[in-house]
């Protein structure tokens, strides 16, 4: 079968450590050109600086994957649909539940595939967690979620602006892990955000979360993004039967009791192709946003304090 032809939308960070060098070496897509305000193009191929421009001059691309800030994102998804794409899009979907929303509506309403990924899910180890917990029970998670703003989002101030997501937006990828291997529903209950005093996303996050379990597991999450000692990436849990799982270097290691059990080296983005590829097949969506919702929750919730000023 010929490969499927895919733009990719937004030529930053992501786009080039990732979604780029995973598309080259896929056996189901094949890039046909990208959109870059900045004009960025890859290996020769044809960049527009619009969405619209691609549409108009490479209708036979049918394959979008929008790797931009999550600022703009809803606008450009309602585009793509409009002109009869398929979609993925990065995490986290959208700076509000409400233009989720829209979008999984409008993809059904318009019969497209849209698929809205979370990288970190996309584990051996991941899976293995999720499916010890449901028969083995919880009794207790922390999750912590520390790395250095300045390597993984370097001079990018739009994390800083409203709607940017500050430390919750790595955040939000032990968000994905945990909404994922919970056997039961999980809620806020209480949140501690601290902002720089000079911008307008925290950059230290202390999560409570609480459930309607009769035993109240205790389950907490700390996320901080101040960390140069490399990144700390874990979730330890006790198990109702008394075993210690401990979730390391972002959900790709498992230790059982101290001992390794799953070890992989990192294909989030060579599996998110393949669930993709799947999706396209079976012409179906993928849309979940309970991570984005938790998120939300603790935003509602959250108290604010003012800690140092950052700058770059
Ligand atoms: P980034 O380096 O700032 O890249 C985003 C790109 O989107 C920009 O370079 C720009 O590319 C384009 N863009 C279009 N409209 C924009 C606007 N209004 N403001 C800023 N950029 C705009 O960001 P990133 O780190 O790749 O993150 C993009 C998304 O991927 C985020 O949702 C993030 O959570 C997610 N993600 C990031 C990482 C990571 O390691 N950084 C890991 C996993 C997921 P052009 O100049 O080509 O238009």
């Amino acid at each position: 079968m010929a490969k499927r032809k895919i733009a990719v939308v937004g030529i930053g960070k992501i786009s080039q450590d990732q979604h780029l060098p995973v598309i080259d070496k896929s056996g189901d897509f094949e890039l046909a050109a990208t959109v870059s305000t900045r004009g960025l193009a890859h290996n020769g191929l044809p960049v527009f600086k619009t969405a619209a421009e691609l549409y108009r001059a490479m209708p036979e691309v049918g394959l979008v994957a929008i790797c931009t800030p999550p600022g703009v994102r809803h606008a450009l998804v309602r585009e793509a649909i409009d002109a009869g794409k398929d979609v993925l899009m990065e995490k986290p979907p959208t700076p509000t539940i409400s233009e989720f929303d829209d979008l999984v509506a409008y993809g059904r309403e318009k019969g497209r595939v849209l698929f809205q990924t979370w990288h970190s899910q996309y584990n051996a180890a991941v899976d293995r967690v999720r499916d010890m917990l449901k028969t083995d029970g919880v009794a207790s998670v922390r999750i912590d979620w520390r790395e250095s703003v300045r390597k993984w989002h370097p001079g990018q101030d739009w994390v800083w602006e409203p709607g940017g997501f500050g430390v919750c937006d790595p955040g939000i990828n032990a968000l994905s892990i945990f909404t994922k291997i919970m056997p039961f529903p999980v809620f806020v209950k209480s949140a501690a955000l601290r902002f720089p005093a000079n911008r307008q996303t925290p950059v230290d996050v202390e999560l409570v979360f609480k459930s309607a379990e009769p035993h109240q597991p205790e389950m907490s999450a700390g996320f901080n993004w101040l960390e140069e000692s490399g990144e700390i990436w874990t979730i330890a849990i006790r198990t109702a039967k008394g075993d210690e799982l401990k979730l390391e270097k972002g959900g790709t290691v498992l230790k059982v009791n101290g001992q390794t059990v799953v070890e992989e080296p990192s294909e989030e983005y060579e599996r998110i192709y393949e669930r993709f590829a799947e999706l396209l097949d079976q012409r179906q969506s993928d849309t979940h946003g309970a991570p984005l919702r938790l998120l939300a929750d603790a935003f509602l919730l959250g108290s604010r304090e003012n800690t140092d000023l950052f700058e770059w």
